[in-house]
C-alpha cells in the first residue's frame, strides 16, 4: 500500500482500498498502470484515484469518496460531467448503430457549427484525437507549400506526433531535439524551437531559413506547462512573420477551442490563422478531434489533393453527437458571460486565500483555464521562466487538497478548468481549501 508521508511524520492513504486494488491489478495489464502517463500520479506521489461516476462539478471515486473536480478530463468537459443533454444526445445516436464508415448528418452539423464559430475557417475535417488533428495540419501545411520545417515553441504541447516531441537543443540552437525516445534525430531535425514571447529569435529564424518554413505551429493560450499567457504583439509577429514568408500559422486550439471564447484564441486575440487544430471541448467527452482552414488549403487533401489523411472512426455518429450536443448548449444566451463572471469571482476568492499564504502563490486564469502557480514573482510567460523546483511544494498541496476532497491535477505544470457546472459556492469553497491547504503546507515544511 502505497502512503504518503509527510516530514512531519504524518502519513495517510492517498487512495482507498478499492483504487489500491484496481491500481495493482492494472500494474500486471497496463504500461505503467495507466492509458496516460499523468495519470499514475509519479509527480505528486500515491495511488491513482479510479474513479467511478461524474455529475456536474463533482467525480466519486471507487471507494465512494466525493470531490469537487477542477480536472475536467484535462479540458473537454465545459458542461461538466454528464451534462443530460450530451448524455440523451450519445443515448440517442448508440441506439440507432455506433459506428457506419460512411457519411452521416450528424458530421456535417458539428463542421457547420464549429465553422460558424470559428473566424476565417470554411472547412474541417475531423479526427479521433487532437494528437492526430496536430500530426495531419502539419502534414497538410508541408503539403501544400512544399516546404519541410516546422516552427514551435518550447512549453507547447502539441500531442505526441513525431516531429513534435521536439524540444529545444542547447543554447541558442534552435535545432529540435528529439525529446522522447523512438523519435529519430533525424526527424527533430526538421522541427525548429523557439522561446515563446521573443520576437527577436522569430525574425532572426525567419531571416535564416524563412524559404523553408511549411509553418509555424502554436498554442496561442499555451496552457501545457503552466499558463503562459502570451502578449497580443507576439502572437501578432507571428502572423507576420508567416504571412510574409509564404509559411503557415496553425493555432493549436486542442484546449482553447470554445474554451476562452466560442471562436477560441482567434476570436480572443483577433488573429486569425492559417490552420486550426481542434479536440478535447468538440467532443463534449467523446474521443474527437479536427483539423481545418480555408477551402482553398483543405483542397490538398485526399481524395481530392495528393495529402493522404484518413480514419476508420473519424466522424464517428455518437462523438459528433456528444460535440454538437456541448456546442447548442455553448451558443444559448449568456454561457459566456457566466463563466467569465465565474472566474472573475474565483480571482477574488483566491486573491484573498492566497494574500494569507506564507509562501509565494500565484493564481493565473485566461477565461476558464486557470493554473495556481507556486513561484515567486510574475507569472511566467515562457517555459524557460517557470521555476521547476516547485514540485515538492505542490505534491504536498495536491494531498492536502484532496484530503478536503478537491481533485486538481496531480502535476504542477497541468492547469485546471471551470465548467458551467461549478457554482459561486464550489469556487469559494475551492478558494478555502487552497488557502488553507498551503498554510498546511507550508507548516510542515518548517
Ligand atoms: C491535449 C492537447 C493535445 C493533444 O490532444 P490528445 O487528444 O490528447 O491527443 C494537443 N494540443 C494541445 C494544445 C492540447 O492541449
Amino acid at each position: 500500500m502505497s502512503e504518503i508521508r509527510s516530514s512531519d511524520g504524518a502519513s495517510h492513504r492517498s487512495a482507498g482500498p478499492r483504487s489500491e486494488e484496481l491500481f495493482e491489478r492494472a500494474l500486471q495489464v497496463l504500461a505503467s498502470g495507466v492509458n496516460s502517463p499523468v495519470r499514475a500520479f509519479r509527480a505528486v506521489g500515491g495511488t491513482p484515484l479510479f474513479v467511478r461516476s461524474g455529475k456536474g462539478a463533482y467525480i466519486e471515486d471507487e471507494d465512494g469518496r466525493r470531490y469537487l473536480d477542477f480536472v475536467s478530463s484535462w479540458g473537454p468537459l465545459i458542461l461538466g460531467h454528464a451534462h443530460p443533454d450530451v448524455v440523451e444526445a450519445v443515448s440517442r445516436a448508440a441506439s440507432d448503430g455506433l459506428t457506419f464508415g460512411a457519411p452521416c448528418p450528424a458530421e456535417v452539423e458539428l463542421a457547420e457549427a464549429v465553422v460558424e464559430s470559428y473566424p476565417g475557417l470554411e472547412q474541417l475535417r475531423f479526427v479521433s484525437s487532437g494528437t492526430e488533428a496536430t500530426m495531419s495540419a502539419v502534414r497538410l501545411a508541408r503539403g501544400a507549400t512544399g516546404r519541410e520545417l516546422v516552427v514551435k515553441f518550447s512549453g507547447c504541447y502539441h500531442g505526441h506526433a513525431d516531429h513534435l516531441l521536439v524540444a529545444a537543443g542547447s543554447g541558442l540552437a534552435t535545432f529540435g531535439q528529439p525529446s522522447s525516445a523512438g523519435v529519430p534525430a533525424s526527424f527533430a531535425a526538421l522541427t525548429r524551437v523557439l522561446p515563446l514571447d521573443d520576437e527577436a529569435r522569430l525574425e532572426a529564424l525567419f531571416a535564416s531559413e524563412g524559404e523553408r518554413i511549411a509553418a509555424v505551429i502554436v498554442e496561442p493560450v499555451p496552457a501545457n506547462n503552466g499558463l503562459l499567457i502570451q502578449r497580443p504583439e507576439f502572437l501578432a509577429a507571428l502572423r507576420k512573420a508567416t504571412s510574409e514568408s509564404g509559411a503557415l500559422l496553425i493555432f493549436d486550439e486542442v484546449i482553447s477551442g470554445f474554451r476562452v471564447a466560442k471562436g477560441g484564441a482567434a476570436e480572443y486575440y483577433g488573429i486569425t490563422p492559417d490552420l486550426v487544430t481542434f479536440g478535447k471541448i468538440i467532443g463534449g467527452g467523446m474521443p474527437v478531434g479536427a483539423f481545418g482552414g480555408s477551402r482553398d488549403l483543405m483542397r490538398h487533401l485526399a481524395p481530392e489533393g495528393t495529402v493522404y489523411q484518413a480514419g476508420t472512426l473519424s466522424g464517428n455518429p455518437m462523438a459528433m453527437a456528444a460535440g454538437l450536443a456541448s456546442l447548442r448548449v455553448l451558443e444559448s444566451e449568456g454561457v459566456w458571460q457566466r463563466l467569465e463572471e465565474l472566474g472573475h469571482n474565483l480571482d477574488e476568492n483566491m486573491k484573498s486565500a492566497l494574500s494569507a499564504s506564507p509562501s509565494p502563490a500565484k493564481f493565473v486564469r485566461l477565461g476558464s483555464i486557470f493554473w495556481l502557480s507556486l513561484q515567486a514573482g510574475e507569472p511566467p510567460r515562457t517555459a524557460e521562466s517557470v521555476d521547476s523546483n516547485i514540485g515538492e511544494r505542490y505534491r504536498r498541496l495536491f494531498h492536502a487538497l484532496l484530503r478536503r476532497g478537491v481533485w486538481i491535477a496531480p502535476s504542477a505544470f497541468e492547469v485546471g478548468f471551470l465548467s458551467l457546472a461549478h457554482t459561486t459556492e464550489d469556487v469559494a469553497r475551492f478558494a478555502d481549501a487552497v488557502g488553507e491547504a498551503l498554510s498546511e503546507v507550508t507548516t510542515s515544511e518548517g
